[in-house]
């Protein structure tokens, strides 16, 4: 496999890395985290409650506010930060979730994780990669359960590069697919992506194709751990996977999205890292990450490390680490995923979270397979072991179930794109997001692309409670001295009537 090799060993440009360094050392540094963890331990309460307050009026906290946040013990504290965490959802984000569904690309990678199912040394899973026809089927299975975005994943490997991802990002975007309850057409209208680090000039093709974010995951800050679980491959380079954004701004995509895999190294570090690295995007460029990922260990095909590792992360400290980065990074929306069980999935839903899947299937051709066979449902079909995906997903609620159960608490579901669409994105939606008025643009557009879920793919069940949730709304909407500024509220009102008389994809 020469060629392979010769392929990885043009992937790392050295000046694209050094060029972020400060004065050649990298924004995270594990002494300063590890001191800042040490020396805030048993904060003092009133200390606390004014780091509370600080959040609550959306500024982003400093890396000394975190760690006491992240030191505390007392529960009727813990229960004042979770209070916290809503009120600032509430202030920035306001009730809405926003639904996307992963499509996996390709399950080839050159790489060796050692928690994950698709790294090259495991042999116990068929390797597949997509053709253009997969990709539009597996586009219209996601398409017809109402999906309007869509986050793209790839591995890492020569047959997945940049000409892979552009061909297969384009023919999403080309499917069109009728809906499950009338003859109304429906789209992915934003992709997102996850995929490796890569050089800036690719990023900016990737730019160019009409992306949403750029979603990579440092797994974790701690560099000692990261060598050890990255043990060979592109991505045994920390530096090359630590400044992935940083190159993606300099390309043009001013949307990013950071994460870390948790359960790898201590959760409390790595919501230090988390932070420092949001910090470093701001420093650099001014522009905060547009969201952050916290995807938690789950059990993987032939990785005892995912199953076994010393730092798995409990429910509890799940819910800890969620309330602190709420807080931490005000204007960062926080994405949960399928990975956590429908339980706690819910929880973080209610106490920080603005976006998760759902209906999500991660096997390459997953989402086809499990359609042509009608005769088992979906959930069987994951219960039964056949999912060939990267790890285990542990919510298979439909997306009309999850949107249903979310009703019942009195949120939103949102599939807007508008943001995006209309140039609301960087550096412009941070802004927007601070002073909480790009939330308010949002609540208008969530209305919009919530009645046209109810109508084209709601069952009845769904499409009653959520009619409820659609009164309240503009019953709020109108009642708002913010909506009455210029022509907003008629503009809204003029866009509501149109969707319902079957208009499609109208935003603001
Ligand atoms: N190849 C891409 C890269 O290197 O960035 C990543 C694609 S991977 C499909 C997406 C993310 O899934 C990874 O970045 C990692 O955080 C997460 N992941 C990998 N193994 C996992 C596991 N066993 N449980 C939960 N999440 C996992
Ligand atoms: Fe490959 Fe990404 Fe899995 Fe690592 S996490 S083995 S890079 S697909």
């Amino acid at each position: 496999m020469a060629y392979i090799q010769n392929w990885q060993d043009r992937i790392i440009k050295q000046d694209e890395i050094e060029k972020y360094l400060i004065n050649g050392k990298d924004f995270i540094d594990e002494n300063k985290i590890t001191t800042h963890l040490e020396t805030n331990k048993n904060p003092d309460k009133n200390k606390i409650r004014d780091i509370i307050q600080k959040a609550i009026s959306i500024e982003r906290l400093e890396p000394n506010e975190v760690a006491s946040l992240l030191n505390v013990t007392d529960n009727e504290l813990w229960e004042e930060i979770y209070e916290a965490a809503i009120i600032i959802k509430r202030k920035v984000y306001d009730n809405r979730i926003v639904f996307f569904a992963p499509l996996y690309c390709s399950n080839l990678c050159v790489n060796s994780c050692l928690y994950c199912g698709f790294r090259r040394e495991n042999g116990k899973i068929d390797r597949r990669l997509l053709n253009m026809e997969e990709v539009k089927n597996e586009t219209r299975a996601i398409t017809r359960v109402g999906h309007k975005r869509m986050i793209i994943v790839f591995g890492e490997h020569q047959f997945s590069d940049i000409d892979y991802m552009i061909e297969a990002i384009q023919n999403v975007y080309s499917v069109k697919e009728k809906a499950q309850n009338n003859d109304k057409m429906g789209e992915i209208r934003r992709i997102n992506v996850n995929a490796a680090p890569m050089e800036i000039s690719k990023l900016k093709r990737l730019y160019n194709a009409g992306i949403g974010t750029y979603q990579v995951f440092q797994e974790t800050y701690h560099k000692p751990t990261y060598n050890l679980v990255h043990p060979k491959g592109i991505k045994s380079n920390y530096r090359w996977r630590l400044y992935a954004l940083h190159r993606a701004m300099d390309a043009g995509i001013d949307d990013l999205a950071i994460g870390a895999l948790f359960g790898i190294y201590d959760w409390k570090f790595e919501v230090m890292g988390l932070l420092y690295h949001a910090i470093d995007l701001e420093r650099q460029f001014n522009i905060g990450p547009h969201t952050i990922s916290f995807p938690r260990l789950t059990p993987a095909i032939d990785s005892d490390y995912s199953a076994n590792s010393k730092y798995l992360v409990n429910d509890n400290d799940m819910k800890k680490l969620v309330a602190v980065l709420r807080l931490a990074v005000p204007y960062s929306g926080l994405i949960c995923t399928v990975r956590e069980k429908p339980d706690i999935h819910m929880e973080l839903l209610k106490i920080g979270c603005t976006q998760t899947d759902a209906s999500s299937n991660i096997g390459i051709g997953g989402y086809t397979e499990a359609m042509q066979n009608e005769a088992i449902h979906q959930k069987e079909y994951l219960k039964n072991g056949k999912n060939k995906g990267q790890f285990t997903l542990n919510d298979n609620r439909s997306l009309d179930e999850m949107i249903r159960e979310i009703a019942k608490l009195g949120m939103i579901s949102s599939f807007c794109t508008a943001g995006y669409r209309c140039g609301r994105t960087g550096d412009k939606i941070m802004s927007l997001l601070k002073t909480g008025t790009e939330g308010k643009f949002c609540k208008l557009n969530a209305v919009l692309t919530y009645k046209e879920f109810l109508d084209d793919y709601a069952s009845e069940e769904t499409r009653v409670i959520g009619e409820k949730i659609i009164i309240d709304e503009l019953e709020e909407i109108e009642k708002m001295p913010f909506y009455k500024k210029g022509k907003l509220y008629n503009n809204f009102i003029e866009k509501y009537i149109k969707i319902s008389g079957g208009e499609r994809d109208i935003y603001i």
